[in-house]
């Protein structure tokens, strides 16, 4: 019987262990790294009801530039399609621009992830500049296009904000037709999964164009993760338990090959190497042989490892999938 942490730290059986090894007759393996996700703290302006790491202004996490100096020589190293800012909120780390920086003179395309609200605070009035100017493309969230929807899920004031800072990044040409990407994430305002994506792009395209004039690259549909401050929640509420039979019930197993575990390692702002941000909420860093710091970090025994799952999996494998890119099918 495979055994798992699963949120609160209890141990539990591992159901999705169990599934994959009906499939594949194994665990779930890595391929490659296409992605190298950099968690730079967990400090965040907000504190958002779905938050999986429990973000919020209280937390003073971050990862110091020594961390940041050997995350670049490791990317040197693996040259990834992309390196992927997140946080809490990346650009509160004060050595976020110069890590931006860093990685740009060296060639890495980078992304960021970005509440919006954050580009609003008095300090960060130059930050959108600055992104242009490195060519950083952008993925916001905005869990809705409705202002009641968003306030129910990042506080009061979260809607106006948002607005503002798509405006500012659009005068700037993020998300037109020629400018640097800027993309939107949904996700849902419940226990319940996303929509079809692709069905609900131009339902924002359009509703954001009508209200605002604001425009995107594309949308992505993210399923909330039953992990912090959500999964907390819907213990309260007593909706977890059917919260992940949904999750199980809707196993597709189309989605196994694009994990986003199996392209990407996520490094924590302390330096620990992680299979995904999700792994790194739990607390459940890299195993199975694979050296879990990047002081010990092997590129070959990284890139083929055999990936530490738990039953919070079941919320990337769900519908259409899910991941940081969006879905999955
Ligand atoms: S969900 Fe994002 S914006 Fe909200 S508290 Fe967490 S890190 Fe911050
Ligand atoms: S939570 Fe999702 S991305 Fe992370 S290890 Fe599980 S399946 Fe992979």
């Amino acid at each position: 019987m495979h055994k798992c942490l699963f949120a609160g730290g209890k141990a539990m059986e591992n159901r999705f262990e169990e599934r994959i090894a009906e499939i594949t007759g194994r665990g779930l393996f890595s391929d490659d790294i296409e992605v190298i996700q950099l968690n730079l703290g967990l400090r965040c302006n907000q504190c958002c009801v779905h938050c999986h790491v429990d973000a919020s202004p209280e937390r003073s996490e971050e990862m110091p530039w020594s961390v940041m100096e050997r995350a670049c020589e490791i990317i040197n190293e693996v040259q990834p399609v992309i390196v992927d800012m997140t946080g809490g909120a990346p650009e509160l780390n004060p050595h976020f621009q110069r890590l931006v920086a860093r990685l740009r003179g060296a060639g890495h395309p980078v992304q960021l992830r970005t509440n919006l609200t954050v580009l609003l605070e008095p300090e960060m009035v130059r930050l959108p500049e600055f992104l242009r100017e490195h060519a950083v493309q952008l993925v916001a969230s905005l869990p809705c296009y409705l202002e009641e929807n968003v306030r129910s899920q990042r506080g009061s004031g979260a809607y106006e904000k948002s607005v503002e800072a798509l405006r500012r990044l659009n005068a700037l040409g993020y998300g037109t037709a020629k400018g640097p990407a800027l993309n939107l994430v949904y996700n849902p305002g419940g226990a319940f999964l996303p929509p079809d994506q692709a069905q609900l792009e131009p339902d924002y395209r359009r509703e954001l164009q009508a209200r605002f004039g604001i425009e995107f690259t594309h949308l992505l549909t993210i399923t909330n993760m039953p992990l912090g401050r959500f999964w907390e929640e819907l213990r309260r509420r007593r909706e977890d338990r059917r919260y992940m039979a949904l999750l199980r019930d809707a196993f597709n197993p189309n989605t196994l090959q694009g994990l986003m575990c199996r392209h990407q390692i996520s490094i924590g702002w302390d330096g620990r190497v992680y299979d995904c941000d999700f792994n790194l909420a739990l607390g459940l860093p890299v195993d199975h042989g694979a050296p879990s710091h990047i002081t010990q970090f092997a590129g070959d025994a990284v890139a083929k490892r055999r990936i530490v799952t738990g039953n919070h999996c079941f919320g990337c494998t769900a519908g259409f999938g899910s991941s940081c890119r969006g879905a999955l099918v």
